[in-house]
C-alpha cells in the first residue's frame, strides 16, 4: 500500500483549501466531495481541520496511525485530527501554552466524535505509569456516563448531546495529564416529559430498563417493557445499532472507574425510576362546592405515586396534596390556592424536568470531584469544547435562541483570537500588512446580551413585572424597543439584526444571526425562562427521606426560605457563557469543523446542498480568504533553521551567526521568491504553504 507522506503527494484533490486554484465556492466544495469520496475525511484550511461525518468506521484512529503523527509536524503528513491534537498538546507541553480545542457543526456533524478522538490520542502520547494512567482512565471514562444521561436519539443523530460540555483537562509540567474540570450547558431538559416525533428521552431510561438485572429492577419498582411509561415514547424506542442492555453495562462500568461508590449508583438509578413513575401518574377534575375545579391523582395511579414515594422516601400524602393545593405568598401572608388538572399536569412535568436536570448536574459535579486534581500548583491546561452548533430549524424555540446566541459568542471568539490575533502579530512582528475586513458580530452578541434593552434582558424584565404577562406582551415590548432604536439609529445599529418585516408570522421575531436569519416563535420563551418549580414540590422534595433528592432541592429548606426569585434560565446561560468566553480567551485556540455529509445518518453520500449550506454558515470561505490574504504559515527562526539547514552549504551543519541571518542565507540560497517571505522580529512568514511542501520535500530528498 501507498504512504502517503506529505501533502505534496497526497493526489487526491487539495489538502489544504489554502492552495486550492481558483478558489470558488464550488471548488472548495467539489474539493471536499472528491477527498470524502476517497475517505480522505480531513482537510485544513492553514491549521484549521475540516472533518466530515463518515459514518462508518474508516481504519485511520489506529494505534499505528496514532505513531504515525506522534511528534510530527503539522503539514508533514496528510490531513489528520490526530496532527491538530499532536500540535496543540506538544504546544502545551514545550511551550507551556494553554490550549483550547474548539469543535463546531451542526447536530450530527461528528463533534463528540472528534472530541473524543482527541482526548484519546492525547491519552495515548502522554506519560504512561500507574497514577498518570488511572487520570486517563477516568477522564475518558466520564464520556459514557454523561453520554448515557445526556445524550438521546433525535432525528438528526441516534447519539445526539442535548448539552453543552466543556472540559478542562490539566497536566504538570512534565505534560502528564493529573486531573480535569467539566462544565455543562443547558441541557434539553423538556426531553424527558416530551419527545418530538422519532425521537427518544435519554439514553439512560432504556438502558436501565433493558440492561438491568431482574433484581434491580424489583428494586426499583420497574417493569422492562417501554410501553409502560408514558414518559417513553414508543415510535422509535429501539434504535438500530444501539445495543441499550450492553450500553448499560458500559455505563455502570464507568460509573465505577470514575469513582462512584455503589450507594450513589443506587441512588442515581431510584432518581432516574422516580421519573419514569412520575411521568405515569394523571390527574382527574373533582368539583368543588366554590364551581372550581380540583385536581386529584387518578385511583388508577395510585400504585405509582406510592411507589414513587418510596423510592425517594416522600411522605404519600405531601407530594400528592402539592398536586392539588400551591402555596402563594402574598405580603407575608400564605394563601393556598387550588391546582386544576392541567395545572397538576404542569406542576408534575415541571417537577420531573427539574428532578432530572439536576440530577444531570450533580452528576457533573460528582465527576468533577473524581477527577479534580490533587495538587494546588499551576497546571497547563486544554480546554476541550463540544457545544451544540448553530441551530436553524421550522420551528425555532428558546432553546434554539439559547444555542444561537452561544454560537454567536464562539463566533466572537474566533474573530477575537483568530482574525484580530492574527492582525496583531503583524505589527508586533513589523510585518508590512493590509488590514482586512471582516464582519464582526459583536452587534448581534449586543442585541441579544446587552443588560439594558438586550432581548435577554427584556424577557428578563417581563418575567418579572407585575400584572398580566404572557409571550405575546414580551413580544410586543421586543418589537417597541427594536423598532424605536431601528427608526432613530443608523441602519449599521445593532437593531437592524433585529429584522421587522411584515412577512413575520404572528408571534414570531426574526434576528440576522451570523449564520444566517432565523425566525423565533416565542411561545414558551416566559415559561422556559422563568423556570419555575412550585415551592410545595421543592419542599416535598426536600423533606425527604433519601439523601441525593434532599440535596437537589436545597430551596426547599423552610429554613432558608428565600423569597428572592432564582435567577432565570437566560440570565444562568448568559453568566455561564461569559465565564467561559474569559476562559477560551486565555487559551490558544485549535479549530475543528466538523462537517455533515449526509442528513440520512448513511456512508458514502455527499448531498452538495446540504454541505454547500455548512459551508457558508461556519464560515468557511472567509476563513480561507483570511487565511489567503495574509501568510499562511510562520515559524520562529531557530526551529526554522534547525530543520532545514541540511539544505544550504553554508547553514549546515552549524551555523555561527544570529539565526534570522542563518535563515535569510538559506531561503537566499534556495532561490525562493522574496515575495514568498517576510522577515518578521522573531519568526518567518511564509505566505504559501506550496512553498513549505517544497522545503519538506527537499529535506526529505536529502
Ligand atoms: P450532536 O450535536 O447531535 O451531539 P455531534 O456533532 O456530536 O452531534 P456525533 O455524535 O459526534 O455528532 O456523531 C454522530 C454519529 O456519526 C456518531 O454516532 C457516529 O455514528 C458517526 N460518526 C461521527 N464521527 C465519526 C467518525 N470519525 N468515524 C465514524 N463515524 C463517525
Ligand atoms: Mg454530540
Amino acid at each position: 500500500m501507498e504512504v502517503k507522506t506529505s501533502l505534496l503527494d497526497n493526489m487526491i484533490g487539495v489538502g489544504d483549501m489554502v492552495l486550492l486554484e481558483p478558489l470558488t465556492e464550488d471548488s472548495f466544495i467539489e474539493n471536499l466531495r472528491n477527498r470524502f469520496d476517497h475517505n480522505e475525511i480531513y482537510t485544513y484550511i492553514g491549521s484549521v481541520v475540516i472533518s466530515m461525518n463518515p459514518y462508518r468506521s474508516l481504519p485511520i484512529f489506529t494505534p499505528e496511525k496514532v505513531e504515525e503523527y506522534r511528534n510530527r509536524n503539522f503539514y508533514e503528513l496528510s490531513p489528520h485530527i490526530y496532527a491538530l491534537a499532536d500540535e496543540a498538546y506538544r504546544s502545551l507541553r514545550d511551550q507551556d501554552k494553554d490550549q483550547c480545542i474548539l469543535i463546531t457543526g451542526e447536530s450530527g456533524a461528528g463533534k463528540t466524535e472528534a472530541s473524543k478522538l482527541v482526548m484519546s490520542y492525547v491519552a495515548a502520547v502522554c506519560g504512561k505509569g500507574q497514577e498518570v494512567n488511572k487520570v486517563k482512565e477516568q477522564l475518558l471514562q466520564s464520556n459514557p456516563v454523561l453520554e448515557a444521561f445526556g445524550n438521546a436519539k433525535t432525528v438528526r443523530n441516534d447519539n445526539s448531546s442535548r448539552f453543552g460540555k466543556y472540559m478542562d483537562i490539566e497536566f504538570d509540567f512534565k505534560g502528564d495529564p493529573v486531573g480535569g474540570v467539566i462544565s455543562n450547558y443547558l441541557l434539553e431538559k423538556s426531553r424527558v416529559v416530551k419527545q418530538p416525533r422519532g425521537e427518544r428521552n435519554f439514553h439512560i431510561f432504556y438502558q436501565l430498563l433493558s440492561g438491568a438485572s431482574d433484581d434491580t429492577l424489583r428494586k426499583l419498582k420497574l417493569d422492562r417493557d417501554f410501553s409502560k411509561y408514558n414518559y417513553l415514547s414508543l415510535d422509535s424506542a429501539n434504535v438500530n445499532g444501539l445495543d441499550d442492555a450492553a450500553n448499560f453495562r458500559t455505563v455502570r462500568n464507568a460509573m465505577q472507574i470514575v469513582g462512584f461508590m455503589e450507594d450513589e449508583v443506587q441512588s442515581v438509578l431510584e432518581l432516574v425510576a422516580a421519573v419514569l413513575k412520575l411521568g405515569n401518574i394523571e390527574f382527574k377534575p373533582e368539583s368543588r362546592s366554590n364551581g372550581y375545579d380540583e385536581s386529584r391523582v387518578k385511583d388508577k395511579n395510585g400504585e405509582d405515586l406510592k411507589e414513587m414515594c418510596e423510592l425517594l422516601g416522600i411522605e404519600q400524602s405531601v407530594l400528592e396534596r402539592a398536586f392539588s393545593y400551591r402555596t402563594v405568598e402574598a405580603k407575608l401572608e400564605k394563601v393556598s390556592t387550588t391546582l386544576n388538572v392541567s395545572q397538576a399536569y404542569y406542576a408534575r412535568d415541571a417537577l420531573a424536568k427539574n428532578l432530572y436536570s439536576r440530577l444531570f448536574s450533580w452528576l457533573v459535579t460528582r465527576i468533577n470531584e473524581s477527577i479534580k486534581a490533587q495538587s494546588k500548583t499551576r497546571h497547563k491546561v486544554m480546554g476541550v469544547l463540544d457545544i451544540y452548533g448553530f441551530e436553524i430549524f421550522e420551528d425555532n424555540s428558546f432553546e434554539q435562541f439559547i444555542i444561537n446566541y452561544c454560537n454567536e459568542k464562539l463566533q466572537q471568539i474566533f474573530i477575537e483570537l483568530t482574525l484580530r490575533e492574527e492582525q496583531e502579530e503583524y505589527i508586533r512582528e513589523d510585518i508590512e500588512w493590509t488590514n482586512i475586513e471582516y464582519f464582526n458580530n459583536a452587534v448581534i452578541c449586543d442585541l441579544i446580551e446587552n443588560n439594558q434593552n438586550g432581548i435577554l434582558a427584556m424577557l428578563d424584565e417581563e418575567c418579572l413585572r407585575p400584572g398580566t404577562v404572557t409571550d405575546i406582551t414580551f413580544l410586543d415590548k421586543l418589537n417597541t424597543v427594536c423598532a424605536e432604536h431601528q427608526h432613530f439609529e443608523s441602519r449599521l445599529s445593532k437593531n437592524s439584526k433585529f429584522l421587522t418585516d411584515h412577512s413575520l408570522p404572528h408571534s414570531c421575531f426574526r434576528i440576522q444571526h451570523y449564520a444566517g436569519k432565523v425566525l423565533y416563535r416565542v411561545e414558551g420563551f416566559m415559561d422556559k425562562n422563568n423556570d419555575l418549580l412550585y415551592r410545595d414540590l421543592s419542599q416535598a422534595m426536600y423533606k425527604a427521606n433519601h439523601k441525593l433528592i434532599k440535596q437537589l432541592f436545597p430551596e426547599g429548606n423552610p429554613a432558608k426560605v428565600n423569597l428572592k426569585r432564582p435567577p432565570t434560565a437566560g440570565f444562568q446561560f448568559k453568566h455561564s457563557v461569559g465565564t467561559l468566553m474569559r476562559n477560551l480567551q486565555t487559551k490558544n485556540p485549535n479549530y475543528i469543523r466538523c462537517v455533515k455529509p449526509n442528513d440520512k445518518k448513511a456512508p458514502r453520500i455527499f448531498t452538495d446542498s446540504l454541505v454547500r449550506h455548512q459551508v457558508a454558515y461556519l464560515g468557511l470561505m472567509e476563513n480561507v480568504r483570511v487565511r489567503r490574504a495574509g501568510y499562511a504559515y510562520r515559524q520562529a527562526y531557530e526551529p526554522c533553521l534547525e530543520r532545514y539547514k541540511m539544505l544550504c552549504k553554508q547553514t549546515w551543519p552549524h551555523w555561527k551567526g544570529p539565526t534570522r541571518e542563518g535563515v535569510e542565507v538559506l531561503m537566499a540560497d534556495l532561490q525562493v521568491s522574496t515575495e514568498e517571505f517576510a522577515y518578521g522580529n522573531s519568526k518567518i512568514f511564509i505566505r504559501n504553504p506550496r512553498t513549505l511542501f517544497s522545503l519538506e520535500e527537499k529535506r526529505r530528498g536529502c
